[in-house]
């Protein structure tokens, strides 16, 4: 094993920089080339036959048989002439990640390449071996994937993608992207109602999103000399190196050469595939990057995270490097979260969350804003249930991460604002005032916030021009947490929407009856809004006297899900049936247990296996030493000393190993779910872990350098 290690590190100390051919167009003539979106189709259908795809596109409506049998033919066409032998349905399936199953273009029966619009629209996939929480029973395995016209085609390899969603023969969605249209399809009729108080102009409001993309670096060959980074994609043990962070050398300082090789190479990947990513920089912990694309609607703009993930893991093989987006993959340094940049655009061009120089729009951005803050509020659980899995607990509430508290930072600039119109509403508006001046929202400034102004320790802070949901984790699929934040919106604006309306009717006039309304959240959802340091101690007591929620484990957080006002929530707006929300719970809990599971086994087979052995083998050098030091009469207190300390971590890894192991037999017989995974977190995890890895990172410091087999931190980040 040690010998794994040195092999690994000279490996690394021999790596040739991996020379990146970099095409010489400009990025703006190569994006998107491998797309198959409305300009290609425009490109190569009938005009009649392009104007009902496009139509259908933006109307989100189904296509007939014969303009899907067009659109095929054009795609296969146009990706066979690109070097496509197969296509897939690509899909997002619960277990995170995606799927897909290559069919060939070429049909040996007629012995042509074909492609038919039944193909494209609708694909049957065995649905038996994707996660399905109990929806679907056994004797109807089957499931089917249906084409998403709003997120167009993409070439990939030599195979052709379709953005598809994924649904159970009898009905019920089996994804991460079904429920998400939904909750968009959702927010806009709230939304699109709500600024029709305001602008009758606006007939659609889109959701955007731009997701930051934290990640880690490390060399290949460490890499697979780490079994618990193989397995686990996070470290179990590792005594913390002597120079962490703590420096704050590395954030935006200049990019190790191998990583910036590896970055270009994979932008061009994405460009290509018409991501648009546009930001890199080093993150706060060595060996941090983060890369941020151009924001774009949710569902195109997380199908692109998806892929850029992938991309970026295929990428970095080339490159001899792994790619982390584990939450938290190394103990003591910050963790990887896709900070989740989030706003409501209408189709008339306005960011609802853009404050302006118009006194009258503002109060329309006040709605939309004052209105998110209140739905936090309300569903503050369910939001911190969107973000939870068991790579997310270790990163909550550690290192520079937001708490497991919900909460909103606005600034002081807006602070200021919500509390003049807060204390002033009871200012009393006659017949000609100007309103807007009178409380005080006639000139909100336009650019709120700069850097001074910015709290990055909020789990959900406003930002200028839109609100950064930053508790969501690092592997995460951005889909679970932008359908529970954009269902909860939805939610707040229809009440919005209503409480305003019988204000109206019972003769209040409309702008006043806005600013009642609002005025009403903003006392309502006060406790909400924290603008202090969120990851200080102060803040935990100060959220419990508030009664803010701190739900520390996936296992317990995933319980807002269930309560019948969420369930309702999610079937009233058509994203989820009780069943499909009570499937989702299942599947996560399952997928907590098995990765507690993995984690467990694994530190248990790398303490026994390799660190135990490794030990005895240094201790009895020492004994010897020991032995021979007596002899000749030479004091042999401290080399005892060390023994007995070796001793000592050896009983503990032994002892609590076997009783860890002990524990998860217990509770694999344990039948139900919740109280199997409460059990991992609370009985095993939390029991057991923290032990184990304590001891084995003790030994790190007390055996000699050259016997210890695991790559160590310093080496392992510390890339160059
Ligand atoms: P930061 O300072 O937090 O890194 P940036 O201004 O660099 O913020 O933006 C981060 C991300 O936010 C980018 O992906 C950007 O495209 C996205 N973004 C900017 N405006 C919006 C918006 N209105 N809606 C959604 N995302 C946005
Ligand atoms: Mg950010």
């Amino acid at each position: 094993m040690a010998q794994l290690r040195f092999e690994a590190l000279k490996k690394l100390g021999e790596r040739p920089r991996v020379h990146v051919e970099q095409p010489t167009t400009l990025v703006s003539k190569l994006f998107g080339e491998n797309v198959f979106g409305l300009e290609q189709m425009r490109a190569t259908l009938a005009p009649a036959v392009f104007k009902k795809v496009s139509q259908a596109i933006k109307n989100h409506e189904k296509i007939d048989e014969s303009t899907a049998d067009a659109v095929a033919s054009a795609a296969k066409s146009w990706a066979m002439a690109k070097g496509a032998t197969h296509f897939t349905h690509w899909f997002q399936p619960m277990t995170g990640g995606t799927a897909e199953k290559h069919d060939s273009f070429f049909d040996a029966l007629a012995g042509i390449e074909k492609f038919k619009g039944s193909e494209l629209v609708q694909q049957e996939p065995d649905a038996s071996s994707f996660p399905h929480g109990g929806i679907r029973s056994t004797f109807e395995a089957r499931g089917y994937t249906a084409w998403d016209p709003t997120s167009p085609p993409f070439l990939y390899g030599k195979t052709l993608c379709i953005p598809t969603i994924f649904v159970s023969y009898t009905g019920e969605t089996l994804d991460t992207k079904a429920p998400l249209l939904k909750a968009l399809k959702a927010v806009d009729l709230a939304a699109t109602k709500v600024c029709q108080l305001f602008d009758k102009d606006i007939q659609h409001v889109v959701a955007s999103l731009g997701a930051e993309q934290e990640y880690f670096v490390v060399d290949k060959a460490l890499f697979n000399a780490r079994p618990d980074l193989v397995m686990a994609g996070r470290t179990v043990f590792g005594h913390s190196p002597a120079r962490g962070q703590q420096l704050e050398d590395h954030y935006f300082g200049s990019i190790p050469g191998r990583v910036y090789d590896f970055m270009k190479d994979f932008e061009f990947e994405a460009w290509k595939l018409g991501i648009p990513v546009r930001t890199r920089h080093n993150e706060v912990a060595p060996s941090q990057f983060e890369v941020a694309p151009l924001f774009e609607e949710v569902n195109v703009a997380n199908d692109h995270n998806q892929l850029m993930m992938d991309v970026m893991a295929r990428v970095a093989e080339k490159h001899n490097l792994a790619v982390l987006f584990h939450e938290k993959p190394f103990a003591g340094l910050n963790g990887t979260g896709k900070h989740n940049n989030w706003s409501l655009i209408t189709d008339t061009g306005i960011n609802l969350y853009q404050p302006t120089s118009s006194a009258r729009d503002n109060l329309m951005f006040l709605t939309f804003f004052v209105t998110t803050i209140k739905a936090v509020h309300a569903h503050a659980d369910l939001l911190r249930a969107s973000i939870a899995t068991s790579g997310n607990d270790f990163r909550l509430g550690a290192n520079e991460a937001p708490p497991a508290i919900m909460s909103t930072f606005i600034g002081s600039q807006m602070s200021a604002v919500l509390d003049e119109l807060e204390k002033k509403g009871n200012v009393k508006i006659e017949k000609g005032d100007n309103m807007y001046m009178k409380l005080g929202i006639d000139q909100i400034p336009e650019i709120i916030l700069d850097a001074t102004d910015r709290n990055r320790t909020s789990p959900f802070a406003f930002t200028g021009n839109k609100f950064e949901f930053r508790a969501v984790g690092g592997s995460d699929n951005c889909a679970v947490a932008m359908t529970a934040l954009n269902t909860v919106v939805a939610e707040q604006l229809d009440q919005f929407h209503e409480a305003v309306t019988k204000q109206i009717d019972k003769g209040e006039e409309k702008r006043l009856a806005v600013v009642n309304v609002l005025r009403q959240y903003i006392k309502e959802s006060r406790d909400i809004r924290f603008e202090g340091d969120g990851y200080s101690d102060g803040w935990v007591q100060e959220a419990a006297k508030r009664g803010l929620s701190n739900i520390k484990t996936t296992p317990r957080a995933l319980d807002a899900y269930l309560t019948k006002a969420s369930m309702d929530l999610f079937e009233k707006h058509g994203v989820m049936s009780h069943k499909e929300t009570e499937a989702r719970v299942e599947i996560r809990l399952e997928s907590y247990i098995k990765r507690v599971q993995i984690e467990a086994r694994v530190m248990g087979d790398i303490a026994m296996n390799h660190i135990v052995p490794t030990a005895i083998a240094y201790q009895s050098k020492l004994i010897n030493n020991a032995n021979g030091l007596k002899g000749l009469g030479v004091d042999n207190t401290a080399v005892v000393q060390t023994i007995r300390e070796i001793s000592g971590h050896i009983d503990t890894i032994k002892n609590n190993v076997r009783a860890m192991v002990d524990e998860r037999k217990r509770l694999n017989k344990e039948g139900n779910t919740h109280t199997r995974a409460v059990g991992y977190c609370e009985d095993i995890k939390e029991k057991y872990f923290d032990v184990i890895r304590d001891a084995v990172d003790k030994l790190e410091l007390l055996v000699d350098n050259e016997d210890w087999p695991l790559v160590k931190y310093r080496e392992l980040l510390f890339l160059r």
